[in-house]
C-alpha cells in the first residue's frame, strides 16, 4: 500500500481531485507543483493512515510506514538540496501539519522547524549568515514541540510556562518587544526553555531530528481527537472518520531579514466578493505571526493599503512612511505573487486563499485552498465567476451553500438609527453584518448568557481556538488585535457571524474594556457593524436588508433549474407577503391555532372551550366564524392564485386557557363566570402528555362542530374573493391522523358544509380536501387514506417525534448530550434522519401514489428549509417544500441543487 506522496521541483505524485486521501492541502500542495507554482519540496501521509492510527495504535503505524516516510525525505532532501539531520550543509528542516478533506483552520497540530538542535542551530547560522535567526527558530521550535507534541501546558491559572521564562528575560531587559532580543538573550532561552520541558514533561527535549519528526506526525494524528476539533466538525458537520492527513514539507523562512516576508492572500475580497486582489503580510516575520494576530500585519496591494489608511484616518505621509504596501515595498515579487494568484483562481476556477513566504527574495507558495466566504460574497462571486465565463451555470448554483443565504437576510443597522448612534471606536471589519448585544469576556459567559436567551457580544483580546464555542453562542466578536486573516477573522467570516478586529484605542483585560479611557463592563451594551469595523455605544435598531441584484441572480437561476418549488409555513398575511417576495409560490401550512394568538381573539377562543354543552359551544364558534373568515380572506389574497394549505385546529385546548390564580380571575371577570368555574375547566382539560393527547383532528372527531365553522369560515371567505374576481385556491387539510375513518369523518363534514356555502352563495370555488401524514401509522396505511384524501403533507415534526419517540418539548433535555456523545449525527428535528424516519415517508408517498396516481405531495415539518432534507424531498418526487419565510431563499437554492 501506498501511504505516502512525494511532491517538489515540479513534480507530484498526487494531484488536485485526490482530497480524500491527501486532504486538501496535500492534494493541492502536489497540484501546484504539477502546474509549475514554486512549492516547497515534501510529502504527504495520507487519512488512510489517521484512520489505521487511531485502530492500531502509534507504534504498529510508525512500523507500517517507517520505510516510506524515510524514503520521501530523501526525495525531499534531493529537491531543496538540503540534509535532514545534516552534520554541515544546510540542513533540512521541516515544517509538520495537519490536512483534512475539509480545511478545519487553526483546529489541529503544527510543527515548525524540525529538525533544529544543539547541533543544526549552529550551522544555519553559519549558513544563513544570521545567527539571531537560528536561535530565534531553535527557540520557537522548543516552545512549539514542547507545546504540540510533549504536552508542556500552563497549569490551572498560571502563563504558559514558556512565556513566563521569555516575559522574565524581557522584564530584566528592560525590553518592550521581542525583537529586542539579542543572540545572547536567544541562546539563555533556549536554555531556559529547555529547562522548561524537563521540568514539566519529566524528561529531555529530543535532540535526534527523527525522534522530532514521528513525534510531530503523532501529534497531529493525535490532535484529529482534540476536543475542539471534535466541536468543529460538529459545527460543521464533518465527519469524524474522515482522519487528517500529514503533510510534512521542508521549511521556508520569512524571517531571516528585510528581504524576507510572510503572508496570506485571497484572489477576491473574501468578504465582499468584488475582483480585488487582496492580502496582508509582514517583512522578516514567521507565518504564524500573521494569523495569530499579535503583530498587525499591512496591506498587500496599493489599492488595499490606501483603502486601509482612509478608513483608519492615516494620512498618506504617514501611510508610506509605516504602512508600505507589498506593491510598493517588493514591486517585482509582487508581481509574481499577482501573476500566481491569478493563475490559481484561473486553474480552479474559484477564489483561491493563499499563503506565501519570501525567503531571501525568493518566493514560494505554502498552500492554497477555495476561501472561505461571506454569504454575501458567495452569491457575487457565483455571479461574477458565471458572467466572466469562468464557471457555467450549474457550477454557480452548486457551489454554493444554501444556508449561507441565510446571512443576506439577516437584519443591517438601521439608516437614521446608525446616524444618532455613537461612535466608539474603529477596527478592521473582519467579517460583515450588525450586531448588538450586551459584552461578555469569554467563551463560557458567551455562552452562558446566549444559553439564557441574551444577546451577547464577545469582546476579547485576540481569539484562539479555545473561544470557537463562545463565538458561536455570540452575536458578534470584537477584539483588540488581530488582522483580517487572524483566526477570529476567518472563523467569523466562515461561521458569517459579523466580527471587528483591533478596534483603535480599546484595551481589553478579562474582566472589563476600556475604549478611549473609558471603561466598559460585562453586561453592557454595544454595536458593531462587521461591514464598516465601527463600533457603537448602546443597542441600535436594525432592519431587514434588500434583496435584488446578484441575489436576485441566484434566485432566478435556482428557479430555471428546479423541479420541486417552494411554498412557506404563514399564519398572518404579512408572513405570506414576505414569503412571497422570497419567491415562495403558495402556502403549504397554514397553522389555523396560531391565528387565536392575536389580539383579542383568544378571548372569543375561551368563550368556546368554557363551553357546556354543543349548543353553548355553537354559539361561542358562531362568534369565531367572521373573524376566522376575516383571517383567511387576507392570507389567500395574499397568495392569491396559488395554493394554500389551512390546517384545521390542531393544538390541545388548554394551551389556550392560563394556569396561573390571577389570568384565571381575569379570564372569569372578562366571561362572567366564576373563578372555580374557569379552575375546574383548566383542570379538566389537563393532560399528562398533551402532544399525545387531544389534539388534531381528535378534536374535530369530537366536537365536529368546530369543523364545520372553520371549514365554513375557509370556503365563504374563498366565495367571496372569487366574488370580487380573485383567483383563490384552498386546500384544507386533516391534521393528525391514524387512520382513515379519522380522514373520512372530517372529510365528510367539509364537503357537507361546502355543498351548503356554495348553494346559499351562488359561486362554486375549486379547493382540495388532504391531510397530513405525521403519525407513523398513517404513513404505514398511506395507500387507503389516499383513497380519499387529495393530498399529502408529511409532518415530519411530530413523524419525528412519535418515530422516535422523543418529545417535542422534552428532547432538549437529552438531544445534546446525545449527540455529543454521537449517538445521534444531527438533531434530527432539524435534519431529517433520513435512515429512519425517511422511510416512513418514502413509503407513505410510494403507498399514497399506489392508490392515487397524481396525489399531490409535499412537507411542511421545520425540515422542508433545511438543505439535506430538502435533497431527500426531491429524491422521493415531492412537488414541493414548505417551509418558515426567511427559509424560503435557502430552500430554492436547495431544491435547485437537488434537481441537478
Ligand atoms: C409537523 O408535525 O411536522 C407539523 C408541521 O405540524 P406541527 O409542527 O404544527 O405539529
Ligand atoms: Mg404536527
Amino acid at each position: 500500500t501506498k501511504y505516502v506522496y512525494t511532491f517538489g521541483d515540479g513534480k507530484a505524485e498526487g494531484k488536485a481531485d485526490m482530497k480524500n486521501l491527501l486532504g486538501g492541502k496535500g492534494a493541492n500542495l502536489a497540484e501546484m507543483n504539477l502546474i509549475g507554482v514554486p512549492v516547497p519540496a515534501g510529502f504527504t501521509i495520507t487519512t488512510d493512515v489517521c484512520t489505521d492510527y487511531n485502530k492500531l495504535g502509534k507504534d504498529a503505524v510508525v512500523a507500517m510506514i517507517k520505510e516510506q516516510v524515510e524514503a520521501a525525505v530523501a526525495d525531499t532532501e534531493k529537491a531543496m538540496n538540503a540534509k535532514f539531520d545534516a552534520k554541515e550543509g544546510f540542513p533540512l528542516l521541516l515544517s509538520v501539519r495537519s490536512g483534512a478533506r475539509a480545511s478545519m483552520p487553526g483546529m489541529m497540530n503544527t510543527v515548525l522547524n524540525l529538525g533544529m538542535n544543539d547541533d543544526t542551530v549552529k550551522i544555519v547560522a553559519e549558513q544563513s549568515g544570521n545567527e539571531k535567526f537560528a536561535y530565534d527558530s531553535y527557540r520557537r521550535f522548543i516552545h512549539m514541540y514542547g507545546d504540540v507534541v510533549m504536552g508542556v501546558e500552563a497549569e490551572e491559572g498560571q502563563h504558559n510556562p514558556f512565556e513566563v521564562v521569555l516575559d522574565k528575560l524581557k522584564e530584566a531587559k528592560g525590553y518592550k518587544l521581542d525583537t529586542e532580543l539579542t543572540v545572547e538573550d536567544l541562546k539563555e532561552l533556549v536554555e531556559g526553555y529547555k529547562v522548561v520541558v524537563r521540568e514539566h514533561a519529566g524528561v529531555d527535549f529530543p535532540t535526534c531530528p527523527w525522534e522530532q519528526l514521528w513525534g510531530s506526525v503523532c501529534a497531529v494524528f493525535d490532535s484529529w481527537d482534540t476536543e475542539r476539533a471534535i466541536l468543529y466538525r460538529r459545527m460543521e458537520g464533518i465527519p469524524d472518520d474522515w482522519g487528517t492527513a500529514v503533510n510534512v514539507q521542508a521549511m521556508v523562512y520569512g524571517n531571516m531579514g528585510e528581504t524576507s516576508a510572510t503572508g496570506v492572500c485571497f484572489s477576491r475580497d473574501a468578504a465582499t466578493g468584488e475582483d480585488q486582489f487582496n492580502g496582508e503580510y509582514l517583512i522578516n516575520a514567521q507565518g504564524e505571526d500573521v494569523v495569530a494576530g499579535v503583530r498587525t500585519p499591512l496591506e498587500i496591494t496599493l489599492v488595499g493599503s490606501k483603502r486601509w489608511a482612509e478608513r483608519g484616518g492615516v494620512s498618506e505621509e504617514a501611510r508610506k512612511a509605516d504602512f508600505l504596501s507589498m506593491e510598493e515595498a517588493m514591486p517585482e515579487l509582487y508581481k509574481e505573487l499577482d501573476t500566481i494568484q491569478q493563475k490559481l483562481e484561473d486553474h480552479y476556477s474559484d477564489m483561491q486563499d493563499m499563503e506565501f513566504t519570501i525567503q531571501q527574495g525568493k518566493l514560494w507558495m505554502l498552500q492554497t485552498r477555495s476561501g472561505k466566504r461571506t454569504g454575501a460574497a458567495m452569491v457575487k462571486m457565483a455571479v461574477d465567476m458565471l458572467e466572466q465565463g469562468m464557471i457555467d451555470e450549474n457550477t454557480a448554483i452548486l457551489r454554493q451553500e444554501p444556508n449561507k443565504l441565510d446571512e443576506l437576510l439577516h437584519p443591517v443597522f438601521e439608516k437614521s438609527a446608525l446616524e444618532a448612534a455613537k461612535e466608539l471606536s474603529k477596527g478592521l471589519p473582519a467579517s460583515p453584518g450588525a450586531a448588538t448585544g450586551q459584552i461578555v469576556f469569554s467563551a463560557e459567559a458567551a455562552e452562558e448568557w446566549a444559553a439564557a436567551g441574551k444577546k451577547v457580544i464577545l469582546v476579547r483580546r485576540e481569539t484562539s481556538p479555545e473561544d470557537l464555542k463562545g463565538m458561536y453562542a455570540a452575536e458578534g466578536i470584537l477584539t483588540e488585535r488581530g488582522g483580517m486573516t487572524s483566526h477570529a477573522a476567518v472563523v467569523a467570516r466562515g461561521m458569517g457571524k459579523c466580527c471587528i478586529s483591533s478596534a483603535a484605542g480599546t484595551l481589553v483585560t478579562g474582566s472589563s474594556m476600556t475604549i478611549n479611557g473609558v471603561e466598559y463592563k460585562e453586561g453592557d451594551f454595544i454595536s458593531l457593524n462587521g461591514t464598516t469595523g465601527i463600533v457603537y455605544e448602546g443597542k441600535v435598531a436594525t432592519i431587514t436588508p434588500s434583496l435584488d441584484g446578484d441575489f436576485g441572480k441566484v434566485m432566478d437561476m435556482s428557479e430555471r433549474n428546479t423541479r420541486m418549488y417552494v411554498r412557506t409555513n404563514a399564519d398572518t398575511p404579512a408572513d405570506a407577503k414576505t414569503a412571497r417576495e422570497f419567491g415562495a409560490k403558495g402556502i403549504g401550512l397554514c397553522r389555523t391555532e396560531h391565528m387565536f394568538f392575536e389580539g383579542d381573539k383568544i378571548w372569543k377562543m375561551r368563550e368556546m372551550i368554557l363551553a357546556e354543552d354543543v349548543q353553548g359551544r355553537k354559539e361561542a364558534l358562531a362568534k369565531l366564524l367572521p373573524v376566522q373568515r376575516e383571517d383567511f380572506s387576507g392570507i389567500l389574497e395574499a397568495m392569491d392564485g396559488f395554493g394554500v394549505t389551512i390546517r384545521l385546529l390542531d393544538p390541545p385546548l388548554h394551551e389556550f386557557t392560563p394556569n396561573d390564580a390571577e389570568s384565571q380571575k381575569e379570564m372569569a371577570e372578562k366571561l362572567g363566570v366564576s373563578v372555580e368555574e374557569v379552575a375546574k375547566k383548566v383542570e379538566s382539560l389537563h393532560e399528562f402528555n398533551p402532544m399525545l393527547g387531544h389534539r388534531g383532528c381528535r378534536l374535530g372527531n369530537t366536537y365536529p362542530e368546530i369543523t364545520e365553522m372553520q371549514a365554513r369560515a375557509i370556503l365563504e371567505a374563498a366565495c367571496d374573493l372569487k366574488a370580487k374576481g380573485k383567483d383563490p385556491k384552498p386546500e384544507i387539510m386533516v391534521p393528525l391522523i391514524g387512520t382513515i375513518k379519522e380522514f373520512k369523518m372530517q372529510e365528510e363534514i367539509i364537503r357537507e358544509i361546502a355543498a351548503a356555502v356554495f348553494a346559499e352563495k351562488g359561486i362554486e370555488v375549486d379547493f382540495l380536501v388532504g391531510t397530513m401524514i405525521e403519525i407513523p401509522r398513517a404513513a404505514l396505511t398511506a395507500d387507503q387514506i389516499a383513497e380519499h384524501a387529495e393530498f399529502f403533507s408529511f409532518g415530519t415534526n411530530d413523524l419525528t417525534q412519535m418515530g422516535f419517540g422523543y418529545s417535542r418539548d422534552d428532547a432538549g433535555k437529552f438531544l445534546p448530550i446525545y449527540i455529543e456523545k454521537g449517538i445521534l449525527k444531527n438533531d434530527p428535528f432539524q435534519v431529517l434522519d433520513q435512515e429512519g424516519i425517511g422511510q416512513l415517508v418514502r413509503m407513505g408517498c410510494e403507498k399514497g401514489r399506489s392508490t392515487r396516481k397524481d396525489i399531490k405531495l409535499g412537507i411542511c415539518g421545520e425540515h422542508g428549509g433545511e438543505p439535506s432534507s430538502v435533497e431527500f424531498c426531491n429524491s422521493v418526487g415531492m412537488e414541493y417544500v414548505s417551509c418558515s419565510p426567511f427559509r424560503v431563499p435557502i430552500a430554492r437554492l436547495a431544491a435547485a441543487q437537488a434537481n441537478l
